[in-house]
């Protein structure tokens, strides 16, 4: 269900952009900038802002996505049911999927109604529409860091596809992951690493989960007093140490 239609906006109940009969999914993607958006009113200024720019900017016919899911876990229609849309990048991506923007940026992280809300729209799409559960990323049809690694990592790692009220599993995209993985949540980790203080002087934020990856998890356990020898698997113990460590350099740093 739309919990906020176009009328809301003051735009007209239906898109002026080209009929399409999306079935294949739904692809999340992000701000790209950080929104800093706080509430209700806050994003629906955002919303209209944003297709603001994809009219009088762009050219577009209309916003450029489907549906938007803001902070507070609302669903925002934009070009809405059985439209052809602008965000994918590719002529099938857009006529086969719907698309949806979660109203936030680098560095930012979905709140748990905002995961719901997806959860919401992909259910009712399924339910009531006939469109296929899969839930992708912007990035798996062009070059693009949309919709960020922390989306990303929830794509991935199936948060989007449980069901409404399932618990949001936010903040655990990296448990279990260990030497020799590689992708989005190896790269979440990495950075989560570099936040933490801890240093990667060879190969950086590279999406690999090598030994200095592994040395570099070690280092931030062993600043939280952790007896552990190796930082090869991210152990909830040693995922609860990462986070104490952030909390602490970051005070630190401000301090
Ligand atoms: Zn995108």
């Amino acid at each position: 269900m739309i919990d906020y239609p176009r009328t809301y906006f003051g735009w007209s109940a239906s898109s002026p952009a080209d009929y399409a009969d999306p079935r294949s999914g739904l692809v999340v993607h992000y701000n790209g900038p950080p929104t800093d958006l706080d509430g209700h009113a806050a994003c629906v200024s955002y919303w209209k802002n944003t297709r603001g720019h994809h009219v009088d900017g762009r050219g577009w016919d209309d916003i450029g996505y489907s549906f938007g899911v803001s902070v507070e876990g609302g669903i925002f229609e934009g070009r809405g049911l059985r439209r052809y849309q602008a965000a994918q990048g590719t002529f099938s991506g857009n006529a086969n999927y719907y698309s949806v923007t979660l109203m936030i940026g680098e560095g930012e992280r979905p709140t748990d109604a905002q995961i719901d809300g997806v959860r919401r729209l992909r259910a009712w799409l399924r339910s009531d529409h006939g469109v296929s559960g899969t839930v992708l990323g912007h990035r798996d049809f062009v070059s693009t860091s949309c919709p960020g690694s922390v989306l990303y990592a929830l794509v991935e790692n199936g948060t989007f596809t449980q069901a409404p009220g399932a618990p949001p599993g936010s903040g655990d995209e990296m448990l279990g992951l260990k030497v020799g993985d590689s992708g989005s949540r190896v790269t979440l980790l990495q950075q989560m690493l570099t936040y933490a203080g801890a240093s990667l002087p060879e190969y950086g934020v590279d999406g690999s989960y090598g030994q200095e990856t592994s040395a570099a998890l070690l280092w931030v356990r062993k600043q939280m007093g952790s007896k552990a020898t190796d930082g090869d698997t991210v152990t909830s113990y040693a995922l609860a140490q990462l986070h104490a460590q952030i909390a602490r350099h970051q005070s630190a740093a401000v301090g």
